[in-house]
């Protein structure tokens, strides 16, 4: 495994190149949901590129940016023992040259008005302009991203098609612990109380799943979804979360209906710790045929 912390290294390494690549962005402080995506990259046939960096553009005033957890020495024992070929690390004034004030960014607004993006608004601009970065620095065939942040995921695809970048994105579905917590760099800020909590996140987004499915007549039915978000809402606070966002939505457009993809989508915080997860739901053919005669 090669570490390369400069971009010009990076980019002089694109002309030797002679295989396809593909890239896993990641911010670091790996575990098994990122070492998930660098297996399914090893069935591509492809060099692994994994890149490490905490990205300053994608944190605003008064988030965890100063204690993100860097581990760079474990999780470089983790890369070499998992085996890629590239470990992309660079500092950030290698990325941001001209500094963090008025830095050029990227923006996918269709994208960027629901969920997350309320709470966070600078967020998906600092992901979808260091995914530009790191995209133009190693110019991959293929780029790999979890599940797990499926609004990332749905800003990164349309980023790429509107802007006609090159590479084909793919998905990996969210690993989690053996209580259905997503694995997360950020759940080591949890109490062990706090831990013992986090995993009715999954529980109630599994419930609200499970209720859609028990009556799939009205997945697209805007007025019992705001009811089952409402009722997953009241659970949550009840254990304990304070609620960014509890919502069901269309996957594609991450609003209106009717969509043949919901995804149920959560932010709750747990003392400090900001916790996501989703589960995505494809409707059946014969629902949306019901839904289509309704019509
Ligand atoms: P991060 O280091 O948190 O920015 O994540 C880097 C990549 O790993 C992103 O594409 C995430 O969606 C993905 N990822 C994070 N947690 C998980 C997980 N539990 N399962 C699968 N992928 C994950």
């Amino acid at each position: 495994m090669r570490i390369i912390t400069r971009v010009g290294e990076m980019l002089a390494e694109n002309i030797t190149a002679s295989k396809k690549r593909t890239l896993i962005p990641t911010m670091g402080n790996l575990h098994e949901g990122h070492i998930s995506l660098i297996e399914q990259a090893k069935t591509l046939d492809t060099e692994i590129i994994v890149s490490i960096f905490v990205n300053p553009a994608q944190f605003s005033e008064g988030e965890d940016l100063d204690t993100y957890p860097r581990t760079l020495d474990a999780d470089i024992q983790k890369l070499k023992t998992v085996g890629i070929d590239i470990l992309f690390t660079p500092q950030p004034h290698e990325l941001y040259p001209f500094g963090m004030e008025n830095f050029s960014y990227v923006h996918t607004p269709s994208l960027d008005r629901t969920l997350c993006s309320l709470s966070r608004p600078a967020f998906f601009k600092g992901v979808a302009t260091i995914v530009t970065k790191l995209l133009n620095i190693t110019r991959p065939h293929y780029a790999i991203f979890g599940d797990k942040d499926f609004q990332q995921l749905a800003v990164i695809r349309r980023m790429c098609l509107e802007l006609f970048i090159p590479t084909t994105i793919l998905s990996s579905p969210t690993i989690r612990e053996k209580s259905g917590l997503a694995l997360s760099s950020r759940n080591s800020y949890l109490s062990k109380s706090e831990h013992l909590i986090a995993p009715k996140l999954y529980e109630v987004l599994t419930q609200a799943k499970q209720d859609i499915e028990r009556s799939p007549g009205r997945a697209n039915d805007r007025q019992y979804l705001n009811s089952l978000e409402e009722h997953a809402k009241l659970a949550l606070t009840e254990y304990g979360f304070k609620i960014d966002y509890f919502s069901i939505v269309s996957i594609e457009s991450l609003l209106e209906l009717p969509a043949n993809q919901l995804v149920i989508a959560a932010a709750a915080y747990l003392g400090p710790t900001r916790l996501i997860d989703n589960i995505q739901l494809k409707l059946s053919e014969k629902l949306l045929t019901l839904n289509i005669l309704k019509k």
